[in-house]
């Protein structure tokens, strides 16, 4: 009998636990090793579209998805005073609008992931890969914690600023920023709240979103345009000074979302950006999700893009005898998706946050005439990712 083959994937988030799946399927041995001490749970409304959507329903997920959607109505734009601007409906389409018809927290798809993988798929927490050493028949990966291991493929998938990444890429791959700080957090729901996300600007080039989810809480985001790499490095509680001075006079909710840092154990802060990397793969070692290509959260598609990355990858590994072939199909197939998913509509990110109240009036003048109903198609366009056009190809008979 053949020895079944071995994968080691590092993260479990979205792209990680989705290949785990497929690899699985194929009859592949896998392991995961994640960093943080188990599954984190955080993070906002992620949109799960198109062939992301497709690639879902082949996994069998799709309907768990859409039990666990937010419910969110559409987004608002609103004023200091909380008086609506503008609004714009949610699920005008599968791919238009800035609320997706398929939005789920990005903690429950991990954990219907996780749940969706076979009990073979082995967990490790708390750990993470410090040495890859690619020799041409196996990979000798050694962690920070565990047992060095030999293993025929490794997959990275841990994530935009990966440093795994660099042990096998070294500086290829570079992060473009995009100017833009954002945070994430989760605050008690209060009367004021309804099932419509809100979208607030202050000048200064900042901007306040809160949104419903199914906890009975609201997901909140900070954002402030920033010089790249000024805020690099702030440990959390640093994070939260700054974003306390930042926000203290911006208006409308700051102060109810300010109150909600000092109870927020996993602020998400994060500098957006791009990666761009010239290649995804080398030897026996795979670049997957936003390790790969994160195209920021702007585009609305780095979930769609870790699901069907990981279908293709573990798809085109089933597919071939040699895995030279199959990275040869996965970059093949996969380059002209990242590449429309990661076009930015134009003066992104700058455009949705004005620096000064002249500019935040014109804005919610064009929003107020984008969702009129003459404008409506032109206005769902407004807050859509870039068309989704992938043929999935169909690896349903290399399942065992
Ligand atoms: C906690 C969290 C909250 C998020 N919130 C949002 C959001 O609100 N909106 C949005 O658009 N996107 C959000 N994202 C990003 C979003 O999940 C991704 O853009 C997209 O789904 C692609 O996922 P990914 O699995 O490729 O990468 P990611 O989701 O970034 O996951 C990477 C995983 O790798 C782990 N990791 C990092 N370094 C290592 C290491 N050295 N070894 C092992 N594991 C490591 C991380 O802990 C994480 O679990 C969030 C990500 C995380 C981790």
């Amino acid at each position: 009998m053949t020895r079944s083959k071995t994968a080691l994937i590092s993260g479990a988030s979205i792209a990680g636990p989705a290949i785990a799946y497929w690899l699985a399927t194929y009859g592949w041995e896998v392991t995961i090793v994640e960093r943080a001490p188990g599954l984190r749970d955080g993070g906002q409304n992620i949109d799960v579209r198109g062939a992301g959507r497709t690639v879902a329903r082949r996994m069998g997920i799709e309907d768990g998805i859409r039990d666990a959607t937010t419910g969110e109505l559409g987004t608002e734009f609103v004023r200091t005073d909380g008086r609506t601007v503008a609004r714009f409906p949610a699920g005008i389409s599968d791919t238009d609008g800035a609320t997706a018809e398929l939005e789920i927290l990005r903690g429950d798809l991990a954990r219907l992931l996780v749940d969706a993988t076979p009990d073979t798929v082995e967990y490790v927490f708390g750990d993470s890969i410090t040495a890859i050493d690619d020799r041409d028949d196996s990979v000798q990966v050694s962690f920070d914690q565990g047992d060095d291991r030999s293993v025929d493929l490794v997959v990275i998938a841990d994530g935009m600023n990966s440093r795994t990444r660099k042990l096998v890429f070294g500086s290829a791959p570079t992060i473009r920023p995009l100017g833009l700080n954002t945070s994430y957090l989760t605050i008690p729901r209060t009367e004021r709240d309804s099932d419509w996300a809100r979208w607030y600007n202050a000048p200064g080039g900042r901007t306040m979103t809160l949104r419903p989810d199914t906890k009975g809480t609201i997901r909140a985001t900070m954002s402030f345009l920033s010089a790249p790499g000024a805020h690099d490095g702030l440990t959390p509680d640093e994070q939260k000074t700054l974003l306390r001075e930042k926000f203290a006079d911006a208006g409308w909710e700051a102060q109810r979302i300010l109150a909600g840092l000092d109870h927020e154990a996993d602020l998400y802060f994060e500098h957006i950006g791009q990666v761009k990397a010239p290649a995804w793969t080398s030897g026996r070692v795979a670049l997957l999700g936003d390790a790969a290509h994160c195209a920021s959260p702007i585009s609305g598609m780095g979930t769609s893009l870790a699901l069907v990355g990981a279908y293709v990858l573990a798809g085109e590994i089933a597919a071939h005898v040699a895995l030279r072939d199959a990275f040869r199909g996965y970059e093949r197939i996969m380059r002209p998706y990242v590449d429309q998913a990661q076009q930015l509509p134009p003066g992104a990110p700058r455009i949705a946050n004005p620096r000064t109240r002249a500019g935040i009036a014109v804005l919610n003048a064009a929003a107020r005439i984008g969702a009129s109903r003459a404008f409506s198609a032109i206005g769902g366009k407004l807050f859509s990712p870039p068309a989704d056009e992938i043929d999935l190809p169909d690896y349903s008979r290399l399942a065992r």
